[in-house]
């Protein structure tokens, strides 16, 4: 292993020789390793069989989040990371406080930073993907099973029952900013393909919404 884990064992955990440790691959598998040498620029491993990390659900879910105000967008991404969210979409809708302007990269990269410090932090298999933002009529499903866009004035259809008659492994769900969507936006995504849906009778903030919908759709589809 090399470059900031390097720093990070040596450094700031402070492990030897001896140590026990859990690796990753990133890509959904883990191993427990004993380390085997410690250098500043490389540690080595005694690895034992590498395995399907048990953290990770085999239900993925992407949150398309409405961009909120300053600083919430962090607490967003590390919660829903701790809870199981799989990838992050910020998007611009009409009524976002905040406008981003390209280039996005400084943001992406400190998000990108919040969502591998809470993989880690859960033991995740996997670091979700912060993507790039998307403005709202240009976001695109096509790779999802099932779209849930959580508006605070439905009245019919509960997260719970549209998870039932919508079942899937790939799981996107749409959530507002602080000042919900437009009427016009929510046509909008049920055309692409969304089901507009509630998530109960009380008006959660934007940032506890996703949160709760990840909570929900794992608590539903996990064993
Ligand atoms: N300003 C709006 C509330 C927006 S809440 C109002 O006062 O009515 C921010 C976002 O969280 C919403 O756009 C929606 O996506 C989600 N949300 C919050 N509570 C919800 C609920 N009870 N049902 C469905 N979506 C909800």
């Amino acid at each position: 292993m090399r470059g900031e884990d390097v720093k990070h064992i040596a450094k700031v955990l402070r492990l030897r020789a001896g140590d026990a440790v859990q690796l990753c691959d990133g890509a959904g598998n883990e191993c427990d390793a004993v380390i085997a040498s410690v250098a500043p620029d490389a540690v080595t491993f005694d690895t034992q069989p590498w395995s399907r990390a048990k953290t990770e659900s085999e239900t993925r879910v992407t949150l398309f989040q409405c961009l909120p105000k300053a600083g919430k967008m962090e607490t967003i991404i590390q919660k829903c990371v701790e809870l199981g969210a799989s990838a992050f979409v910020p998007v611009q809708s009409e009524r976002c406080v905040v406008v981003l302007k390209p280039p996005y990269a400084g943001r992406i990269e400190r998000w990108q930073r919040v969502s591998e410090e809470a993989a880690k932090q859960s033991r995740r298999g996997v670091i979700p993907t912060v993507f790039e933002p998307v403005a709202l009529d240009r976001l695109s499903f096509a790779e999802f099973d099932a779209v849930f866009a959580a508006y605070e004035n439905e009245r019919t259809v509960s997260l719970k029952t549209a998870l039932r008659t919508h079942p899937g492994k790939r799981i996107a769900i749409v959530v507002g900013p602080e000042g919900g969507f437009s009427e016009a936006e929510i046509g909008t995504l049920v055309r692409k393909g969304a089901v507009s849906v509630s998530l109960g009778p009380r008006i959660l903030r934007t940032e506890t919404a996703g949160m709760a919908m990840t909570a929900q759709i794992l608590y539903e589809v996990e064993p």
